[in-house]
């Protein structure tokens, strides 16, 4: 369970979270909504620990993970799959994977890419092949796969299906609700709202570094709301 408590951060003297809280809980997906430049990205950056929070706290199955390292954070169960998805193109899908395994907790799993595999044809057919040759829809999956290898409890994920075709988007999704069924808690910043909120379980709207509205994607008005907010 992630539990962010009133969090603040900010870069320089731009205070771009300003006090949100919400939960995530395991088998959840928790979408982050809103416009451009509201302060998404920068909260999945300081769960992360890329940006340390100004006060307020962040616990992963209540122990306080705020303000560590991105690695300590990692370590502790938390994988963050950013916007630019961070392929390596001089390596191959394969090692691409391994580099998931610096997240493992505890013992090393025999054959830790053996699942991951098997739940990701596409890059086990092409494992061998140097990470430039996959499509971008291809890249995120990499990307999503090889935070998988380390069986992380919180997922986030910023922007999955940015500049993607909407054939593989329905892929991505798919992975996403699979996360889910796995039991991770899964925070998802989207833009192509009509697409993700059939994923989410509960979403949140920010509006200048605040949650203005919370809601539940099953319920007409709450959708409408959040649509209505994104158009202002
Ligand atoms: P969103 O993901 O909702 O589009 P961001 O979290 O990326 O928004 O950005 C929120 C605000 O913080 C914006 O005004 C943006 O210009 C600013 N910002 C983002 N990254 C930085 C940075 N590295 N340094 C300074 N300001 C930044």
């Amino acid at each position: 369970m992630l539990e962010i408590e009133d969090v603040h951060s900010h870069y320089g003297l731009s205070h771009v979270i300003q006090g949100i809280s919400l939960s995530v809980r395991p088998g959840e997906v928790m979408g982050v909504f809103g416009r451009n430049g509201v302060g998404k990205t920068t909260l999945l950056k300081t769960v992360a620990g890329w940006l340390a929070p100004s006060s307020g706290a962040i616990r992963l199955n209540g122990c306080e993970i705020g303000g560590q390292e991105p690695d300590a954070i990692n370590r502790a169960g938390v994988a963050f799959v950013p916007e630019d998805r961070r392929i390596f193109p001089g390596l191959s899908v394969q090692e691409n994977l391994e580099l998931g395994m610096l997240g493992l907790r505890g013992a090393k799993p025999r054959d830790p890419l053996g699942p991951v595999l098997e739940r990701f044809p596409r890059l086990a057919e092409r494992a061998r092949q140097s990470a430039t040759t996959l499509s971008g829809g291809e890249q995120q999956m990499l990307a999503m796969a090889r935070i998988m290898v380390a069986d992380p409890d919180v997922v986030l994920i910023d922007e999955p299906s940015e500049g993607l075709a909407p054939m593989i988007v329905a892929e991505i999704f798919a992975i996403i609700r699979q996360m889910r069924d796995d039991g991770k808690a899964v925070l998802l910043v989207e833009q192509n709202i009509h697409e993700a909120v059939s994923v989410c379980d509960r979403f949140v709207a920010i509006e200048r570094g605040r949650i203005v509205l919370d809601g539940d994607p099953e319920d007409a008005e709450d959708r409408n709301s959040l649509i209505g907010q994104l158009s202002v």
